[in-house]
């Protein structure tokens, strides 16, 4: 075939010279690489999952249900369980990863003349999404401990006039959580600036100390809180995201939303996997133990360490922190250079494999000397 290139395609001028998200997916013995769950589903909703998706086989000929009532309703109880707000179906949106999500959320509030803004460094698809949607992307500042500057944020949000702010909390890559009143202060400041939606990205809040920021949706429209099953339901691969908000929200993206989005089959193996909410959410107490403990750990070796509310721990400084993500990856763990500068992120996996990470870092800090 001859060669050609993305850029000698017609391509989109805003496209050009840009790389996809690429996480590495290496075959390494201990992946610590991309925040997922580290344990594989127990056998019991592996059972579940079969019979209802074999349920769903039988009906695959015809579409399916197009506003997945059945699985908003379920998800609205697990909110309504865990995330000290009531709310119901019509309060609930969900699609395939919460990328998705994020995405119908920028072609419905975002696009072409309209602009978004982040506080980086913080979760990249965001920038990306608004990238791919024609959405002009704003990097708003941090401060050196990676908390939001909220003076510096409510300037950058007057002078630019967003029509969407993310906020990520806990924010990835750094594993802070963003204080509820900051999160109100820029809500305010939204409003007053255009009025503009604000996009609380909570798909790690599971494994906070704190509380979800749901009840702040209570008489804020332009509020949406995005979650997802990739993390604490132990179901990366399953591909299912979803929203909170008020329902005119909900109607909205369902504007842009491909027609029968969600299958037959994704929607019957997040209802089997919500089935098993207790069970699952486990594992989750077991992730924080050993999140606490690589922290502890870490600071114990002399790293620095930023407080985690996650599922992963930023910890550094490296004068090249490259060249020590690739030193960890010789001796077979895979952590994540998320190119922020003197940092590198380590997902809390199993205790033996968050040991074999330790080994890896200890063995280093002894070569250092
Ligand atoms: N938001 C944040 C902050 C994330 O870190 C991720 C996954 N890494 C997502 C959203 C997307 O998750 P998914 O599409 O799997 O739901």
């Amino acid at each position: 075939m001859t060669d050609v290139r993305i850029d000698d395609l017609p391509v989109r001028e805003e496209l050009r010279g840009k790389s996809p998200y690429g996480a590495p997916q290496l075959d390494v013995p201990v992946r610590l690489n991309t925040n997922e769950n580290p344990y594989p589903l127990p056998e019991p909703l592996v059972e579940r999952i079969a019979e209802r998706v074999r349920e769903a086989a039988r009906n695959l000929n015809r579409y399916p249900d197009r506003d997945a009532v059945e699985l908003r309703t379920e998800l609205a109880r697990y909110l309504t369980r865990t995330g000290g707000y009531a709310v119901g179906t019509e309060n609930v949106w969900a699609a395939n990863g919460s990328n998705e999500v994020i995405q119908q959320l920028l072609q419905t509030f975002g696009g072409p003349g309209r602009t978004a803004i982040g506080f980086e460094p913080s979760y990249s698809m965001h920038g990306l999404i608004a990238r791919g949607t024609g959405t002009g992307w704003i990097s708003g500042p941090r401060n050196e401990d990676f908390t939001i500057d909220l003076a510096a944020a409510e300037r950058a949000i007057a002078e630019h006039r967003p029509d969407v702010v993310f906020v990520t909390t806990p924010n990835n890559p750094t594993g802070n959580s963003v204080p509820p009143g900051t999160v109100l202060a820029l809500y305010e400041a939204a409003q007053a600036a255009k009025p503009s939606m604000v996009v609380v990205d909570e798909a790690y809040v599971e494994f906070s100390h704190g509380a979800s920021l749901l009840p702040l949706l209570e008489g804020r429209p332009h509020l949406v809180v995005s979650r997802t099953m990739s993390k604490a339901f132990g179901a990366a691969g399953l591909r299912l995201g979803y929203l909170a908000a008020h329902p005119a929200v909900v109607d909205a993206v369902q504007l842009v939303r491909l027609p029968y989005h969600l299958s037959a089959v994704t929607q019957a193996t997040a209802l089997a996997a919500l089935e098993h909410t207790d069970t699952l959410l486990k594992y989750v107490e077991q992730l924080k133990a050993e999140r606490d403990r690589l922290v502890a750990e870490l600071r114990g070796l002399g790293y620095d360490v930023v407080e985690s509310d996650a599922n992963f721990v930023q910890f550094g400084r490296f004068d090249d922190a490259h060249e020590v993500w690739r030193k960890i990856l010789d001796r077979g763990v895979l952590v994540r250079d998320n190119g922020v500068p003197g940092w590198l992120r380590v997902c809390a996996g199993t205790p033996e494999e968050n040991d074999a990470f330790l080994d890896a870092v200890r063995e280093l800090k002894k070569e250092q000397h």
